[in-house]
């Protein structure tokens, strides 16, 4: 087992602000690992102090050395006026048409490479951002809401094949989500997230665990 981050009792704070918690959490090559929790839970400040883009106020973050990593941030503000085609797009991330094509390939939407970006669907999009998280082929690949803005059947589309990009370059995933059920079957470990971790494990044992119940009721998110 290669382990690629390793959090150790983190907190993060804005100003007298406590958004994230003593927070203790490890990523594993080939694991997926989803951030579940309401909004305001502190799940992207998680996820952007793990990338190193918001500093920790206290506590310990380990990444393996060199570890490379493709992120997919939450929201895309596209400039309607430009007429940017998704391989032009994602020709700003990366020089090499070999690896856009490989990662259209790998998100299968490699029939949309000229398309104008401002002209494809918002699931269409969500594949798009996360071809170019796929670029470089990482060793982990973070998704903040990758679903977002997606139809139900479309996420559930979105998830197995995240869990096929990960079988296919054997990367470690952190995720975070808004909805265990659509997520279960496409995440090994669970952690809910309330600033502080309320519950973590295998996704049927945190479905089951009073504090996610708690949380966000008997029939989940
Ligand atoms: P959502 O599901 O709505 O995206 P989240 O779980 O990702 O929420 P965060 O965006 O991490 O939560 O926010 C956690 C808390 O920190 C919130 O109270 C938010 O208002 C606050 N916060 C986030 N970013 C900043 C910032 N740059 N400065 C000050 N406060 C912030």
């Amino acid at each position: 087992m290669t382990l690629l981050v390793e959090a150790q009792h983190i907190c993060v704070q804005y100003n007298d602000h406590i958004a994230v918690n003593d927070v203790t959490l490890s990523i594993n090559k080939g694991e997926i690992v989803t951030l579940i929790g309401p909004n305001g839970a502190g799940k992207t400040t998680l996820v952007r102090a793990i990338l190193g883009l918001t500093p920790v106020s206290s506590g310990l973050l380990t990444k393996k050395p060199a570890l490379s990593i493709g992120y997919m941030p939450q929201k895309l503000q596209i400039d309607s006026t430009l007429p940017v085609t998704v391989n032009r797009f994602l020709a700003l991330a990366s020089r090499h048409s070999s690896n856009i094509n490989n990662a259209l390939k790998m998100v299968g939407i490699e029939h949309l490479g000229q398309k104008p970006i401002q002209a494809i669907s918002g699931g269409e999009l969500q594949r798009v951002l996360l071809a170019r998280a796929v670029l470089r082929q990482p060793e982990l690949l973070v998704l903040d809401e990758p679903a977002q803005g997606v139809d139900i059947t479309g996420q559930t589309e979105l998830y197995a094949l995240i869990k096929q990009i990960r079988d296919q370059l054997g990367c470690g995933v952190l995720m975070i989500s808004h909805d265990l059920h659509l997520v279960m079957a496409a995440t090994d470990n669970v952690i809910c997230l309330n600033q502080h971790i309320c519950c973590s494990g295998h996704p049927e044992t945190v479905s089951n665990d009073p504090a996610y119940q708690e949380l966000f009721g008997q029939t989940g998110a």
